[in-house]
């Protein structure tokens, strides 16, 4: 095991980490995250956890340009617990973290790994459940700022390159996972939103989707979340920012449920951040954090898919839906089938369960090895919404074939593909779409959304590349993906979802109307890789614009970027940042990763 600490920080008491019992409202009775996963984002490398003597925190970093001038004498001394007033917070020191698909390159040691959790040092928790998780949270921005060092939270650890890496200074937020669902009186709420008060909720950062599914099932009335990517185990802020996205063509990725950021910022101050445009709630509510107030559009559009670089955020104010369900309907054709469908995001003669009506979710996966007439390569997998009564029963899922419940979230497809010699990938990429896409053999599976976009297992290994394009230039982008894959195969299908831009200043479904994402999963090689860059040269070359998941691998170097989004959008993303957050205050949220595209410092 690493070494652990029991300083303020500590060793401690499991905590239920779910439902608080306090707040405007109390939360429905407490399902917190998925339990057994609580320390999900705890991943040692193999071999190297726990490696290494229990340091102190001086650990140099790698010099930065922008970095600011280091402190010569070692950080201040933790000082000593003072029961009910500390937090706990578990410390692991040289800690080897990986992100849960072990994804070669991403990771590793950690100086000082910390897991807050909703109780005092003295094992009794507040009457806010989440009152010690936000004490925790702001005590260690301010021994960050004193040491002069970077400090940054993971989510679940789902993204598959560094974004959410630093190795100063990680806290991992699986036990803020506290929330509550609705407002008990208008008083904390803005007059626009009263009338659904009791479909707002307050989450705290490490609250998992799964965890927020459950809850508001459970809420009367029974509620949903408006969207979410194929799989949940993300957490609330994780997934937003980066702009976790599912094919709500309708709707938009995760990020435009959110209503207001709880922001921990330099010197420890918290601001709780909301459109002025749209405030959700009153300085009432602002108070009962004991937060700052914040109205102002740009600074929310810029945090709300910031990167991890604006500042630990505590919690988020999200806006949840009716509980509806969700008919899963998947049909395996000839790519030759699907093909205009994709390009004109038309679904008419596809003979569909809606008819020639665009389903809620459609979604397209091609093996690029089988698009031959004949050769079944392309699966054609929607969702299409239907209500539910109050009172009605919600849906279960029938266990199918195999036991199998589902159909397979496209990471979770890719990572499991093997690693096989290139003549061999057309056959194992086939066999795999088959198996974990599952077509309904005609039939559409009623669930609600938290059981059609439900668990994954981690690949061991998988990786992903996700472009976001015009849907007008679709085309073009998917002749130039198959130039390549013609050329050089790698194992990994190409999946075409479709999403409605949204607004925050760097979303990466930017594109108006309607983002189409391509995404290819697949097994981490060599291979993989070089297939990511060839496709991204092609399309460079080809003058065509994408933008690319922040949760996924990277081109190297900044270029796609200003391609992409244009020098005005990244400097108001740039500017609010800046209007935020002091040069100091920049470097210590930033990281490596954001360095290298020049957002980070
Ligand atoms: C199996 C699987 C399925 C996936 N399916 C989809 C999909 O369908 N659609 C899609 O768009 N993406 C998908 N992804 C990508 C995934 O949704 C994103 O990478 C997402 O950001 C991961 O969320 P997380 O909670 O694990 O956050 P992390 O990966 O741990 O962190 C993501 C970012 O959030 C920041 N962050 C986390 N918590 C905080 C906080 N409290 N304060 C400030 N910053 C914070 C981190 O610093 C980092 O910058 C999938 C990934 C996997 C592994």
């Amino acid at each position: 095991m690493p070494p652990t600490t029991k300083t303020p920080l500590g060793k401690g008491k499991r905590t239920n980490g779910g439902a608080g019992t306090a707040g405007p409202r109390p939360p429905r009775a407490g399902t917190p995250s998925k339990t057994a996963a609580a320390d999900r984002a705890i991943h040692a490398k193999s071999g190297r956890r726990g490696a290494g003597p229990q340091s102190t925190r001086a650990v140099p970093q790698p010099a930065t340009p922008t970095a600011p001038a280091r402190r010569r004498t070692p950080p201040a001394p933790t000082p000593a617990p003072r029961s009910t007033e500390e937090p706990l917070i578990e410390t692991r020191t040289n800690f080897a973290w990986a992100n849960w698909h072990t994804t070669s390159g991403v990771g590793g040691q950690v100086e000082s790994f910390y897991t807050p959790r909703n109780v005092w040092f003295d094992g009794t928790s507040s009457e806010q459940a989440w009152a010690p998780g936000l004490r925790a949270l702001c005590n260690l921005v301010r021994q960050a700022e004193v040491a002069q060092e970077r400090i940054r939270c993971i989510g679940s650890g789902w993204s598959l390159n560094d974004i959410a890496f630093t190795h100063q200074n990680l806290v991992n937020t699986a036990r803020l996972s506290s929330y509550f669902v609705g407002f008990r009186s208008d008083d904390m709420v803005a007059p626009a939103f009263r009338p659904i008060k009791n479909r707002l909720v307050f989450a705290q950062c490490g609250t998992q989707i799964v965890a927020l599914n459950n809850a508001l099932a459970a809420a009367e009335p029974r509620l949903a979340l408006p969207t979410s990517g194929a799989s949940n185990g993300q957490t609330i802020v994780g997934a937003t920012q980066t702009g976790t996205h599912g094919s709500a063509h309708e709707y938009g990725p995760c990020p435009n449920f959110l209503r207001a950021l709880h922001i921990v910022a330099e010197g420890g101050r918290h601001y709780l951040v909301q459109p002025a445009s749209r405030p959700v709630v009153t300085p009432a509510f602002a108070a009962y954090l004991g937060a700052e107030l914040k109205a102002d559009d740009e600074l929310f559009q810029a945090a709300t898919v910031g990167l991890g670089s604006f500042g630990l955020i505590h919690a988020v104010l999200l806006e949840a839906v009716p509980m509806y369900g969700l008919g899963r309907y998947v049909k395996q054709v000839d790519f030759g089938d699907v093909e205009q469908a994709i390009y004109d995001f038309d679904v008419t003669g596809l003979g569909l369960p809606t008819g020639n009506t665009m389903p809620w979710h459609f979604e397209v996966v091609v093996n690029p090895y089988r698009r031959g007439r004949g050769e079944k390569g392309a699966f054609i997998r929607t969702y299409e919404k239907f209500s539910i009564a109050p009172g009605e029963p919600l849906p279960i899922i029938p266990v199918g074939p195999g036991g199998k419940v589902n159909s397979e979230d496209l990471v979770t497809i890719g990572g499991l593909l093997t690693n096989v010699v290139p003549a061999l990938i057309p056959d194992a990429l086939q066999g795999q779409l088959v198996a974990s896409v599952a077509p309904t053999g005609g039939q559409v599976i009623r669930g609600t959304p938290g059981g059609q976009f439900d668990d994954s297992q981690p690949t061991n290994g998988g990786t992903s590349m996700e472009l976001g394009v015009p849907y007008r230039s679709i085309k073009d982008v998917a002749a130039a993906i198959f130039r390549v894959t013609d050329q050089y195969a790698f194992g990994a299908p190409v999946a075409f979802r479709w999403v409605k831009s949204s607004p925050q200043t760097l979303s990466y479904s930017p594109f108006a109307p309607i983002t189409c994402h391509i995404e290819m999963p697949g097994i981490d090689a060599m291979r993989t890789r070089e297939g990511y860059r060839r496709i991204w040269s092609a399309l460079d070359a080809a003058g065509l614009k994408y933008t690319c998941h922040w949760g996924q691998h990277l081109p190297v170097g900044p270029a796609w970027l200003t391609a992409a989004y244009g020098r005005p959008r990244i400097n108001r993303w740039l500017a609010a940042r800046r209007a935020f957050l002091s040069p100091a205050g920049r470097w210590m949220f930033g990281n490596v990763l954001l360095d290298t595209y020049q957002l980070g410092s």
